[in-house]
C-alpha cells in the first residue's frame, strides 16, 4: 500500500498554504488530493477582487489568489483530479483517481476540505425543482468559469458576504436581480453593504422577509415572500440561495473507523475570508509537531 508522512486533502487555500509551509520545514513524502482538475478552492471562480489582504498584504482577484498559492506551492506532490472518498481505518484512505480506486496511509491527515452553502433542501424551500435555482458557488461556476447567463432578473435569498458576492458576479454579466430577500432584521455583511446594492447596482435589499415559495413550473416565474404579516408576489427569473455555509466534512461525519485528522481553513466550521484561511494554515503548518 502506498504510505506517505503527510496527506493533505483539498488543495483549496489552506491545504495549498498549508503543504507550502510544511515543504519549507523540509517535510517530505507529502501529497496533496485534490479533487478538481486545478487547485485553488473557491477562488478559482470568484472572478471579483477582494481576496488575499490578511496574507499576501494586497488585495487580488480570486483566481489571481489561485494562480498565486499554486505557484507558492510549487515542488508539492499535487495530485489534481483524485477525490478522498472515506477512511477504512483511522490512518487510511480510499481514494479514487482516473487510473481507479486505491487505499493510501498517512501517519498524518490534515482535512482542508472547506465550506459549502447550505442546500435548498436544508431551508425547507418548496417549490418544483427548476435549473434556475442555485447557490452562489454554481452561479460562480457557470459565470466565470463558463461564461454562461443562467437568467436576467433573479433575487438573491440572503445578506450575507456572500450574498454581495452573488450581486458582484450577476453585475459582471449584466444581471440585474429583482431584490435581495433577508429573513432577519438586519443583513449580516456591513451595514452599508445595503446602500450599496441600492445605489450602486439598483437592487433593493428587503428584511424581515422571508421566502414562501418558488412559483414556475418549467421556468422560475417569481417568488412568493411574508413582509410584515403580508404576503408579496416579485416577479423573477431565477433564485439565488446564497450562504448558511457548513462544513465540508462528511469523511467525518460519514466515517466508519475515527480517523486522527487535523482542520484548517474553513472545514474548522467558521467562515472566513480565504487570506485568514491562508493565514492561519501557516501558522499552524509552522508549529504543528510531524
Ligand atoms: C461566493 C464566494 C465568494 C467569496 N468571496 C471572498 C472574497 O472576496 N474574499 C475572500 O477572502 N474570501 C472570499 N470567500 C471565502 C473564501 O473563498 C474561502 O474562505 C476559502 O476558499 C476557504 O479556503 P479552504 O481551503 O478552507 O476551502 P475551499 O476553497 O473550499 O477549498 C477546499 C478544497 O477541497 C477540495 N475537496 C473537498 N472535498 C474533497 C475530497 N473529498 N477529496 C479531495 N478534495 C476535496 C475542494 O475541491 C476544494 O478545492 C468567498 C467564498 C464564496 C463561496
Amino acid at each position: 500500500m502506498e504510505k506517505h508522512r503527510v496527506v493533505i486533502i483539498g488543495g483549496g487555500p489552506a491545504g495549498l498554504a498549508f503543504a507550502t509551509r510544511l515543504k519549507a520545514r523540509g517535510i517530505s513524502n507529502m501529497v496533496v488530493f485534490e479533487r478538481e482538475q486545478e487547485a485553488g478552492g473557491i477562488p478559482r471562480h470568484c472572478g471579483h477582487w477582494g481576496f488575499g489582504w490578511e496574507s499576501h498584504r494586497r488585495l487580488m482577484s480570486g483566481p489571481k489568489f489561485a494562480v498565486r498559492l499554486r505557484e507558492e506551492a510549487r515542488g508539492v506532490d499535487l495530485r489534481t483530479g483524485t477525490t478522498v472518498l472515506g477512511f477504512t481505518a483511522p490512518q487510511v484512505m480510499r481514494v479514487q483517481n482516473a487510473k481507479g480506486i486505491s487505499e493510501i496511509a498517512a501517519e498524518h491527515i490534515v482535512l482542508a476540505t472547506g465550506a459549502r452553502e447550505s442546500s435548498r433542501a436544508s431551508r425547507l424551500i418548496g417549490g418544483a425543482r427548476l435549473p434556475q435555482v442555485m447557490n452562489t458557488g454554481t452561479l460562480q461556476q457557470l459565470v466565470y468559469l463558463k461564461h454562461l447567463k443562467p437568467f436576467s432578473r433573479p433575487v438573491i435569498i440572503g445578506g450575507e458576504w456572500v450574498s454581495f458576492s452573488a450581486l458582484m458576479t450577476c453585475n459582471y454579466l449584466g444581471i440585474r436581480p429583482a431584490a435581495m430577500i433577508v429573513e432577519e432584521p438586519n443583513i449580516a455583511a456591513p451595514w452599508f453593504f445595503s446602500w450599496g446594492a441600492r445605489l450602486r447596482y439598483g437592487v433593493p435589499v428587503k428584511t424581515t422577509t422571508r421566502l414562501i415559495a418558488i412559483n414556475g413550473i418549467s421556468a422560475v416565474e417569481s417568488v412568493e415572500v411574508e413582509r410584515r404579516g403580508g404576503r408579496e408576489t416579485i416577479a423573477c427569473d431565477g433564485v439565488i440561495v446564497s450562504g448558511k455555509f457548513v462544513p465540508e466534512d462528511p469523511l467525518l461525519t460519514n466515517a466508519a473507523t475515527t480517523p486522527q485528522v487535523t482542520l484548517v481553513g474553513n472545514v474548522q466550521g467558521e467562515l472566513k475570508t480565504a487570506g485568514r484561511c491562508v493565514a492561519e494554515a501557516r501558522a499552524l503548518a509552522d508549529r504543528i509537531s510531524i
